[in-house]
């Protein structure tokens, strides 16, 4: 069974915006999936859809077999922005990924037991803070709020992590510093991983396998060896489209 099945999903926004037509897919488990794409071209939406945060208008999603029908504790999300609360410190924001696995009830009536504690710690050692446990995130920089939400998402111990634009907002080196993180953290938990990115460059040393979206369709699908100039090419511009290698620089 796949880890992730998506199956002829649509989605559009009022009578004039379609953002997702007919997207199909497969995911196995443990794969590390990055979803290219230019600004518009609905990787947010299917994100969002994966995560249980938008119904989709036709299609199905099914995760581990189960048909996605609103949040489930088992996805878990990164996303753009830091999400850290900036008064805690790295440890604090790592251990809140435990309230997400437990619910928002359960949450309210228990206290953080040993295995989150631990948990809180093996995940900010894999995304590299462990030494940084006690520092107030306000205080990092932005690849390090970045590591800290991934720690977090690792304690919720997730069956899916999701990563929406995971590194848009930071230079290029935290951007690749962060995603090597959220590889390795993928790898050695066997953690079927799904990330948009909109900068090829930075993606393309980290995924198993690209999905490229355009206009809200599928338009690749493919290893790195597979993703040539043209079809990176294609993926931005589509036929008659502008120069790639803008792209590959930005
Ligand atoms: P991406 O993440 O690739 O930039 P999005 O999924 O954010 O793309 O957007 C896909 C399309 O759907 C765009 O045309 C966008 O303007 C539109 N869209 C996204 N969210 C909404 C919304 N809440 N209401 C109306 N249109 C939306």
């Amino acid at each position: 069974m796949p880890a992730v099945s998506v199956q002829n999903l649509r989605k559009t926004y009022g009578e004039d915006v379609v953002a997702l037509e007919d997207i199909s897919f497969e995911i196995e488990q443990g794969e590390f999936v990055v979803v290219l794409g230019p600004s518009g071209a609905g990787k947010s939406t299917l994100l969002r859809i994966l995560n249980g945060l938008t119904t989709p208008t036709e299609g199905s999603v099914r995760i581990n077999g189960e048909e996605v029908h609103g949040r489930r504790s088992d996805v878990a999300m990164v996303f753009q922005l830091h999400y850290v609360i900036e008064s805690m410190s790295a440890y604090r924001n790592a251990l809140t990924g435990a309230l997400s696995r437990a619910g928002l009830l359960e949450s309210m009536l228990t206290w953080y037991d040993e295995d989150d504690k631990h948990a809180a710690l093996d995940a900010l050692d894999t995304v590299g803070l462990l030494s940084e446990a006690e520092q107030r995130t306000g205080s990092m920089s932005g690849g390090q709020k970045q590591r800290v939400g991934i720690a977090r998402a690792l304690v919720q111990n997730p069956a899916l992590l999701l990563a929406d634009e995971p590194v848009a907002s930071l230079d290029p080196k935290a951007a690749t510093e962060v995603m090597g993180y959220m590889r390795s953290a993928a790898k050695e938990r066997n953690l079927t991983t799904i990330a948009s990115l909109h900068q090829v460059n930075i993606g393309r040393e980290f995924g198993d396998r690209f999905i490229g979206i355009r206009d809200g369709k599928v338009v690749f699908d493919g290893t790195e060896e597979d993703l040539t100039m043209e079809a990176v090419d294609d993926i931005y511009y589509g036929e008659g489209g502008d120069d790639p290698t803008e792209v590959l620089s930005a």
